[in-house]
């Protein structure tokens, strides 16, 4: 089940890429910007549209305007269908060294199956697929897409187990060790960090962070230091979830003092933004 399918992507791996949103994730992060990607469950969005009074329909359609809009959220969608779809962008994909990349939610929780599938048959169009993952599965499931997969864009969002817990409604144990054994397996991680103002902006975390891959021997290709936005605070409103507004943006400042604390510890091709 997908919400989304996104062209000309350019944050989610290199070049142009399409990015591919499945619904459903093991995480309930407090500060998600794709609220409707949590639920494995088709949602509605609700917009509570009023007559701005614009006229142009000379009041044909006064009726329908103050009526409340829904739009469903969330379809089934074959593999066959989105590998026809995916394709006919293939050659921005082959001119910018893009191609697609897999996201949610979390695409490792849906039908493996169906995601292996999903990964050969692109592998034999010869469109190369990341995955964003928060690598919160079982690791057999990682290990079956190993050798489909170009890149792994690896979220590390806080190192205090009762922290990530509180705020993502799981604690990072199993997270941290998929992420060990992806590097033992020698595959390509970019390191993924949303910075998220008053949750794990803190030079503690960002150490604690960093110690973590040197003292594992993992080499991420890049590691992105994603400032937290607030872009995605209406859908809550039109899910009918609560919106905890507390959180905020780091400064410019902050950002590259946490860059240059994983500089500090040997990492290299340290990025702010995607
Ligand atoms: S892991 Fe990503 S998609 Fe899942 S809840 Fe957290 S931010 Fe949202």
């Amino acid at each position: 089940m997908i919400t989304n399918i996104q062209k000309y992507s350019i944050h989610d791996g290199e070049g142009i890429r399409t990015t591919i949103f499945f619904k459903g994730c093991p995480l309930k992060c407090s500060w998600c910007h794709n609220p409707e990607t949590q639920s494995f469950e088709t949602e509605f969005f609700h917009y509570d549209q009023r007559c701005v009074g614009c006229g142009k329909c000379g009041g044909k359609y006064y009726e329908d305007c103050v009526n409340n809009a829904w739009e469903i959220c969330g379809r089934e969608i074959t593999a066959k269908e989105l590998c026809n779809e995916v394709q006919k962008d293939q050659a921005f994909y082959e001119t910018s060294g893009g191609g697609v990349t897999l996201s949610g939610g979390e695409v490792l929780a849906q039908d493996i199956s169906f995601i292996v599938g999903l990964l050969q048959n692109l592998k034999i169009r010869g469109i190369e697929v990341n995955i964003d993952t928060c690598g919160y599965v079982d690791f057999s499931r990682f290990e079956a897409v190993l050798p489909y997969t170009k890149s792994f864009l690896y979220d590390l969002k806080l190192m205090d187990a009762d922290k990530h817990k509180k705020y993502t409604g799981v604690d990072n144990n199993l997270i941290l060790e998929n992420l060990k054994k992806l590097s033992e397996n020698k595959a390509s991680i970019w390191v993924r960090i949303p910075v998220i103002g008053g949750v794990n902006d803190t030079n503690k975390n960002m150490v604690e962070t960093a110690e973590f891959i040197k003292s594992n021997d993992i080499n991420p290709e890049h590691i992105h230091l994603l400032p937290y936005h607030n872009t995605g605070c209406s859908k809550y409103q039109q899910l009918g979830k609560k919106y905890d507004g507390s959180f905020t943006t780091p400064s410019k400042e902050k950002l590259e003092e946490y860059r240059r604390i994983f500089e500090s510890h040997g990492l290299t091709n340290i990025y702010i933004g995607g």
